[in-house]
C-alpha cells in the first residue's frame, strides 16, 4: 500500500478536494470513512462526499463531553444527508473514568484524558479501515503544516487522506455559505474550534483560532493528528 501511496502522493497535491475524495472512494470502497468532529472544515467534506456517493461512511469519536450544539448538529447531518453517523466511545464511561482516574482528569492530565476518550477509540475504529479521511488544514497548527493530501499514517497503520489540506479558513466558509451547509451554531458565538465542553472556550478578538482549545495548558492537539506521518515525496515548493 505504501508503494501505491508514493505513486499518487505528488500528483494528488494538484487535485481539488472533490478529486481527492473521489479517488479515495474509488480506491478503498467501503474500507474508507470520513472522521469528523463536525467543525466547519468537516462539514465541507461531508457535503462534498454526499454529492459523490450517497452511502459514504462517516464516524466520530464521541467523548461524551461534547456540547449540546454538537449533538444537535449530528442529528441534522443524519437527517439532511440520509446517513447514520458511526459513533465510537471510550471503553470507560465518564463515571468509570472518574472512579478509576479521579475527578476532572482533564484538568490534571489532559493528555491521558484525550488518550482514554479520543485516541484509543480512534485506534479501535481505524483498525477496521484501510484509509481515513480528515478535514485538517496545514495552517491550523504547527503539527499540521506538513500534511499531504494523501499520506501514509505510520502511527495507525493506514492511509490518511486530507482533501482540504491546502485550503484556508476563508475558502471553508465560502463553501459552507455557497452550498447552504449546516454548521455548529457555536461558530457564531466565537468558537472557531470546538471540542469537549471541559476544554473549549470562546476566543477573544485577535486571539489565535485555536486559543480556545485547552486554554492555559500549552496543549494544541488531542493526539489524533500528532502522528508519525511518513513523507514519501516533498511538498511542491509553493506549499511547503
Ligand atoms: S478534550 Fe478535554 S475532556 Fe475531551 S478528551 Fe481531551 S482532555 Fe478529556
Amino acid at each position: 500500500m505504501k508503494d501505491k501511496i508514493a505513486e499518487v502522493q505528488l500528483t494528488a497535491e494538484s487535485w481539488s478536494p472533490q478529486q481527492v475524495l473521489a479517488w479515495a472512494f474509488e480506491t478503498f470502497g467501503n474500507a474508507v470513512a470520513i472522521s469528523s468532529a463536525f467543525g466547519a472544515e468537516g462539514m465541507v467534506l461531508i457535503d462534498m462526499a454526499s454529492r459523490l456517493r450517497k452511502d459514504f461512511r462517516l464516524f466520530t469519536v464521541d467523548t461524551e463531553f461534547l456540547f449540546s450544539e454538537t449533538y444537535n448538529l449530528m442529528d441534522r447531518i443524519e437527517q439532511k444527508y440520509g446517513i447514520k453517523i458511526e459513533r465510537v466511545f471510550s471503553l470507560l464511561s465518564p463515571e468509570e473514568q472518574e472512579r478509576v482516574h479521579g475527578a476532572a482528569l482533564w484538568t490534571r492530565d489532559p493528555d491521558q484524558c484525550c488518550n482514554l476518550r479520543k485516541v484509543e477509540p480512534l485506534r479501535r475504529k481505524l483498525n477496521e479501515l484501510d484509509a481515513w479521511i480528515t478535514s485538517i488544514r496545514r495552517d491550523q497548527t504547527s503539527f499540521r503544516k506538513g500534511a499531504r493530501k494523501v499520506e501514509w499514517d505510520a502511527k495507525f497503520g493506514l492511509v490518511k487522506v486530507n482533501p482540504i489540506a491546502d485550503w484556508t479558513s476563508k475558502q471553508v466558509w465560502r463553501y459552507l455559505h455557497e452550498h447552504d451547509v449546516p454548521y455548529n451554531s457555536l461558530h457564531d458565538q466565537n468558537y472557531p474550534s470546538i471540542g469537549c465542553t471541559h476544554c473549549t472556550r470562546a476566543v477573544r478578538p485577535g486571539e489565535d483560532p485555536r486559543a480556545g482549545r485547552w486554554p492555559g495548558t500549552g496543549k494544541t492537539e488531542c493526539g489524533l493528528h500528532v502522528i508519525e506521518i511518513q513523507p514519501l515525496t516533498s511538498l511542491p515548493e509553493a506549499e511547503a
